[in-house]
């Protein structure tokens, strides 16, 4: 028999209704041995997400802000859950241990570590399965860094213990015992560790959405779901604003070999979106692209310089100045007398006229061009390789959309071709590279 490893974020387990469908897909599937909660997420748009009100409870006391109202709508939450589950896990000791914690002055780590603790107990109960704190199991060092090896054993060692188990998502611990987190949504994190450490044939990410989609449904309308998708190419893609699932939950799976896959709680029959290394030949299908997602605002800086190609160490020089303002650069398109750096503007914070200044007195340049208001969109599939005349469809189709291209970079593994144009062209470009290859295709 196989073996899966079930997460379900903040929506998936938000309240007794959405628990119910959790305990569903569980029992529908007898390999779904291990799963991984997150805190109770919001059950309606305007909804507070548990997590959020923890570190609030805690802001309130460090402001010396009488916190007991917030914490009443925490206490309440998980006593509805409690309630309409019909389970008892006496949910006031621990109400009063963490209020006592919160009052000494706990660190927020502790807090906020609380949500996915709390609703880890009651989903044990109600599935039946064993509680296994990430305590102890997810390790970090004194300096906060995350133990990968001690971290894999010691939830190995532990996890062996245990036919069936929930484990709380998001939080391990420093050497002294005390309570660290991960970055937000970092139980996606947890569920990949606790895969690896079981050796999953699967690891499921159970949220809200059916798995990827080939564009922004703000921008296009209905996309088409992304069926199977590399790592490498999911990678592009979030890095480029398509995000589902936290980026660092990806290495531990990827190390193993492990397919992630991304399911719907509310649509359970819906295959979703499967990550995996390489796309096995029978999977191939026709599409030439993965996906296509961008991002706006980012700054080109056009650097002239009449023989620059026969300068040594002229690019070398860029990239010091920029290093001696703690700035890292998107894209680096150069031609024979010309370097173009891309930098995001939320990197550049009011910087730009003194890296001006810099390159113009270090690398003396012929004429530098600032654009600030571009947007970058990548088109991402490893199928481009694999096919003549991309480039050429995805250029014609912007030239028909009468989008004006300032900058192009290919990457060299051809899987993606990344295109710069104004920020007030962006949704425009999108729908363009679009429609010319999945519409059309
Ligand atoms: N509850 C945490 C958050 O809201 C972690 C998670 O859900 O993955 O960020």
């Amino acid at each position: 028999m196989g073996l899966k490893v079930a997460k379900f974020g903040g929506t998936s387990v938000a309240d007794a209704i959405q628990l119910a469908k959790v305990k569903g897909i569980i029992e529908s599937d007898k390999e779904r041995r291990y799963v991984v909660v997150s805190a109770p997420g919001k059950r309606y748009s305007d909804d507070n997400k548990i997590t959020d009100l923890l570190y609030l409870c805690k802001t309130h006391i460090e402001h010396n802000v009488p916190y007991d109202q917030v914490f009443q709508v925490i206490c309440d939450r998980y006593k509805s859950i409690e309630m309409n589950l019909g389970v008892e896990v006496n949910l006031q000791k621990h109400f009063d241990e963490i209020r006592a914690n919160l009052v000494v002055g706990m660190p927020s780590d502790y807090i906020a570590s609380r949500g996915e603790y709390l609703n880890a107990l009651l989903a044990a109960a109600y599935l039946g399965y064993d509680f296994v704190d990430a305590a102890g199991l997810v390790i970090f060092d004194q300096k906060g860094r995350f133990l990968y090896d001690e971290t894999n054993t010691a939830l190995k060692e532990e996890l062996a213990k245990h036919e069936h188990a929930v484990i709380p998502g998001f939080y391990g611990t420093y050497p002294d015992g005390k309570i660290k987190t991960f970055s937000r949504g970092g139980s996606d994190i947890t569920g990949a560790l606790v895969a690896k450490a079981v050796c999953a044939d699967v690891y499921e990410n159970w949220t809200d959405v059916s798995g990827f989609l080939m564009a922004d449904p703000r921008i296009v309308k209905n996309p088409k779901p992304i069926k199977v998708i590399t790592y490498k190419e999911l990678r592009e893609l979030s890095y480029m604003g398509a995000s589902v699932l936290h980026e660092d939950a990806i290495f531990p799976a990827r190390e193993v070999d492990i397919p992630i896959n991304i399911r719907n709680t509310n649509e359970p029959d819906h295959p979703g979106t499967i990550i995996i290394s390489e796309i096995p030949e029978h999977m191939h299908d026709d599409t030439t692209i993965t996906g296509v997602a961008g991002r706006k605002d980012f700054t080109v800086i056009g650097i002239y310089k009449n023989m620059m190609n026969n300068e040594v160490g002229f690019v070398k020089r860029i990239l010091s100045i920029l290093e001696d303002y703690d700035i890292s650069f998107e894209h680096l398109p150069s031609g024979i007398d010309t370097v173009s750096v891309v930098i995001s503007n939320k990197n550049l914070e009011g910087k730009l006229e003194d890296i001006i200044e810099d390159f113009e007195r270090k690398l003396n340049p012929d004429t530098i061009d600032v654009y600030s208001d571009m947007a970058l969109i990548a088109t991402v599939g490893c199928g481009m390789s694999r096919k003549l005349g991309v480039s050429a469809r995805l250029f014609s189709a912007l030239f028909a959309a009468d989008v004006n291209v300032r900058m192009i970079d290919q990457g060299s593994s051809e899987m993606n071709i990344i295109v710069g144009v104004e920020n007030s062209d962006f949704e425009k470009t999108i729908k363009a590279i679009y429609k010319a290859f999945v519409e059309k295709e």
